[in-house]
């Protein structure tokens, strides 16, 4: 399997070793564990439940990033042998969280195979930045979850100041985003920002956490098998032998029992396919798609090329550039219009709240520099709206 566009495995940098375990999801990376260790047996018998399924890493926090005090803080340092030994019974690659510098030592000197930040550690990069510190020189996988809030660029620098300690092998974990709107996961997807990173780093292998962007396990299998209509790498599951008694997150765990059913029931799919009359069929629709994309965008660039010149025209009348009349006039007329088109209000609404703001930045512009007197447009033009 090819990764994206850039040839190279999904696994290569350090997986691709892990991946070779992998029995359950074929050709992806599948993670699973408790979200905590807490006690030799436990982890020891989620370990060998894990082991029968044929996962490719397990996964158990030793130190609890809890957003109160007082909750459980995980077991702490004391679980690191547990971890490990359930690994080598189980004959299992081990991860575990870190977050702080004497975690990372504390990790190497237990001989834990992949290392994981958390998002409440991403979302800060001076925690990132002491971790790469301590990080150089170490050759291990670290696996770096998005920043709890909804901003790409704090997930990117750490994976870039990961990549200026020299750590290669890179892996990102998309664990969803806390955001005040009313919602059914604990942590919105908000796909669009997976999205993006991957474009911008398309060789970095990338993982889906369903469990805790669902927050309760009746929501994980929608969200894992979006994950794999995605073309996600693989999958972080959280997994409890007795997720009932769970010292954390015990309502989004599942149990061994439940991911064995939720991994035959997933549909992994391909990027591509040369079956039968597919690549042409879909060359014609794309090239039909191109041609609208670029219309699109001649109809937008006109667009605001009116925008500059209304500008002109309220700047010399002394008018306002935003205008909350009109603009509740557009945002009804465009959304009644879009409606009788079948297109979704909220994203008729999105649009032009992006073109909106986008206008708002040409007036702002054209008012700053004017053009010269024979580059002015004429005044005479259809009106377009
Ligand atoms: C975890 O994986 O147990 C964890 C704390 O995750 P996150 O950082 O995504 O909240
Ligand atoms: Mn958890």
């Amino acid at each position: 399997m090819k990764h994206a566009d850039v040839g190279v495995h999904p696994m290569d940098g350090g997986l691709a070793r892990l991946h070779g375990r992998n029995a359950c999801l074929k050709g992806k990376i599948l993670v699973a564990g408790p979200c905590s260790v807490e006690s030799e047996g436990q982890i020891t018998e989620a370990a060998l439940e894990l082991a029968k399924i044929g996962i490719s890493l397990l996964r158990g926090g030793i130190w609890k990033p809890r957003t109160r005090p007082g909750s459980f803080q995980g077991i702490g340092k004391v679980g690191l042998p547990w971890l490990k030994a359930a690994g080598k019974i189980a004959k299992i690659p081990v991860a575990c969280e870190i977050a702080h510098p004497s975690h990372v030592d504390a990790c190497l000197e237990h001989g834990i195979d992949v290392l994981w930040i958390g998002a409440r550690t991403t979302v800060n990069p001076f925690s990132v930045q002491a971790l790469a510190d301590r990080l150089r020189g170490v050759d291990l996988p670290v696996m770096v979850k998005n920043p709890i809030n909804p901003d790409i660029e704090l997930w990117i620098g750490a994976i870039e100041r990961l990549r200026l300690a020299g750590i290669t092998k890179i892996v990102a974990v998309h664990r969803g985003f806390s955001t005040e709107r009313k919602s059914i996961y604990r942590n919105e997807p908000i796909w669009r920002i997976p999205i993006e990173l991957r474009r911008r780093m398309p060789e970095i292998p990338f993982l889906c956490d369903p469990s805790h962007m669902a927050g309760s396990s009746g929501l994980i299998k929608t969200l894992a098998q979006e994950a794999m209509d995605h073309l996600y790498d693989g999958l972080m599951i959280e997994v409890h032998p007795h997720p009932e008694n769970a010292l954390s997150d015990g309502a989004q765990q599942i149990t061994p029992a439940q991911l064995r059913s939720l991994m035959a029931s997933l549909k992994t799919k391909k990027e591509n396919t040369r079956a039968g009359g597919y690549l042409s069929n879909i060359d014609a629709l794309r090239k039909e798609i191109d041609g609208i994309d670029r219309q699109l965008l001649d109809a937008l660039s006109r667009r605001m090329e009116i925008v500059r010149d209304i500008s002109r025209q309220k700047e010399r009348y002394g008018v306002s550039f935003f205008q909350p009349r009109r603009w509740r006039t557009v945002v009804e007329d465009r959304t009644r219009y879009g409606v009788a088109k079948k297109l979704d209000p909220d994203f008729v609404h999105r649009l032009f709240e992006g073109i909106h703001e986008e206008a708002l930045r040409w007036q702002e512009q054209a008012i700053e520099a004017p053009p010269p007197e024979s580059a002015a447009r004429p005044k005479q033009r259809p009106n377009t709206g």
